[in-house]
């Protein structure tokens, strides 16, 4: 129970503006979407769906689809993820558990690992947030590129402007 109160009734909207800084929030109402140009391939088989990018706490939140067979490189997290498994099955190559519908991962810091959907799942798709950077690396954690929440952003505009969406398609997703 509240503290002190003299609400009386509960369904009582809020009555005082937000606070003027604060951000717009972000409604997504198909996020698994019809239109399969918002997909933002990374590779033949590796799409994201962007959901949240914030530039402003470096993070991005966005639905990972693996198609049959796919990998997604091997990687380092500097910083933790979160996922939510929505749809299929994965694995990844340095754990001996696998996340499949409906299932929850936390991924500490310091975790390197390789995602893979297995031959006889059509399709997965997580809900991703990733903190931070995913390091890509070789096997013995060489550094080979990055992601970041800008690099995950000018991948979006890119694609956005060539398949007709328009480049500033992505500004909604952006925090
Ligand atoms: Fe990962």
């Amino acid at each position: 129970m509240p503290l002190e109160t003299d609400d009386e009734n509960p369904m009582t909207p809020y009555q005082l503006p937000f606070p003027k800084d604060a951000q717009e929030e972000i409604v997504v109402p198909n996020a698994i979407p019809e239109d399969e140009r918002i997909w933002v391939p990374q590779t033949e088989t590796v799409s994201f769906r962007p959901l949240c990018l914030s530039r402003s706490q470096g993070y991005w939140t966005n639905l990972l689809r693996v198609r049959q067979s796919g990998v997604l490189s091997r990687h380092r997290h500097p910083q933790p993820v979160h996922g939510f498994v929505l749809k299929g099955r994965w694995h990844y190559l340095e754990h001996d558990w696998v996340a499949s519908e409906g299932g929850y991962v936390y991924e500490p810091p310091g975790e390197t690992h390789t995602l893979v959907v297995p031959e006889d799942v059509e399709e997965m798709i997580t809900y991703f947030t990733v903190n931070g950077a995913m390091v890509y690396v070789d096997p013995y954690g060489k550094v080979l590129g990055y992601e970041d929440v800008f690099t995950k952003i000018e991948m979006c505009r890119d694609h956005y402007a060539a398949v007709g969406l328009g480049a500033d398609y992505v500004d909604q997703f952006i925090r």
